[in-house]
């Protein structure tokens, strides 16, 4: 991981703003890979994300905070994960991808979290 750092480092403000390519957690520095079937938003191993995105993907917020799981729920699809952002407080909702941290997620979805909308 170490001898790849300088060629991460021209793309250090780029980690979660790309869709669907590998990078770098900057929360928990696992080397995330590439997703095949949609465009990655969280590390899938602590889960965190960026507050970038206004919409999902479209990278308009400039807020930059962390985005920490504070709860999943699961419905038809699969698991959806509830974030909030550290720095401005906001709370997102993202589904949950193939290869997440999955029993992290379970252990997020034994944490009740109360939205306006539900
Ligand atoms: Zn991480
Ligand atoms: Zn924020």
């Amino acid at each position: 991981m170490f001898s790849r750092r300088i060629r991460y480092n021209i793309y250090d403000m780029a980690y979660f703003k790309k869709n669907d390519n590998s990078f770098v957690c900057a929360v928990c520095g696992h080397s995330v890979g590439e997703l095949k079937y949609s465009s990655r938003d969280h590390c899938s191993e602590c889960l965190c994300s960026l507050h970038v995105d206004n919409l999902p993907g479209d990278r308009e917020n400039g807020c930059g905070g962390v985005l920490r799981p504070v709860s999943a729920i699961r419905n038809q699809k699969g698991f959806v994960i509830i974030f909030r952002c550290e720095k401005c407080g906001e709370i997102k909702k993202n589904k949950a991808a193939e290869d997440d941290n999955m029993p992290l997620i379970i252990e997020l979805t034994a944490k009740p979290f109360k939205t306006d909308k539900n």
